[in-house]
């Protein structure tokens, strides 16, 4: 299946929930949810079906995909490695995603989205303790450190976006020098620590894969 490139917004109107796909610009009231836009296409009297069990299910999948910004072969793969390992699976699902490369180095500030991250990787930016990784599902482990490659350091892009971590710094589970552009995932985060998804049933998506 092909990556969506097409307008972020409408991804979220249409799963009537933020999936955080435009940085910044999703926690102002700029955002089309905050200012509760329906899905597109779709009138405000628009009539919607009831969904069935499996409609719920693939829904809620689909938003925690969209999230991560994967597609569905990786996303599959990804809850089959949370299935094997011990614990609930939904949760060691979220810590998987959690520790995607692409999603650390956008935890860190490096970019201001997840899709932008992930370009960051994959065009050889970041490296993971010295070494250049451009693979964005690379799985970090605690204390590495994640670093901007010398060479790429004077993007601006990346500038911006550090410019961020003066305003809200970041999540407790990273540590985070601005200055050097270096950091480290101290912790796998509990997934109580991750408020942006809050609003996902991760058991929803057990029971899907489970059919
Ligand atoms: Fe757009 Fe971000 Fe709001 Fe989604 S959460 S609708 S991407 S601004």
């Amino acid at each position: 299946m092909a990556r969506y490139l097409g307008p972020k917004c409408k991804t979220c109107r249409a799963e009537k929930t933020k999936l955080f796909l435009k940085g910044e610009r999703c926690h102002t009231s700029k955002c089309p949810i905050a200012k509760k836009a329906g899905p597109p296409g779709k009138g405000p009297k628009a009539r919607t079906k009831k969904m069935t069990d499996y409609g719920i299910q693939l829904r809620e999948k689909q938003k925690l995909r969209k999230i991560y910004c994967m597609l569905e072969k990786q996303f599959k793969l990804t809850f089959e490695h949370a299935e094997k390992m011990a614990g609930k699976t939904g949760e060691n699902l979220i810590m998987l995603l959690e520790r995607r490369l692409d999603n650390v180095v956008f935890r860190m500030r490096f970019a201001s989205s997840r899709n932008q991250s992930r370009q960051l990787v994959s065009h050889g930016h970041v490296l993971v303790n010295g070494k250049r990784v451009n693979i964005p599902s690379y799985r970090v482990n605690e204390g590495d450190e994640i670093s901007i490659a010398e060479s790429s350091s004077k993007m601006i892009v990346i500038k911006e976006c550090l410019k961020e971590y003066s305003k809200s710094g970041v999540m407790p589970w990273i540590e985070l020098d601005p200055d050097s552009m270096k950091g480290k995932m101290l912790a796998v985060p509990r997934r109580s620590e991750i408020t942006e998804l809050a609003a996902i049933n991760e058991q929803l998506i057990v029971e899907l894969y489970s059919r």
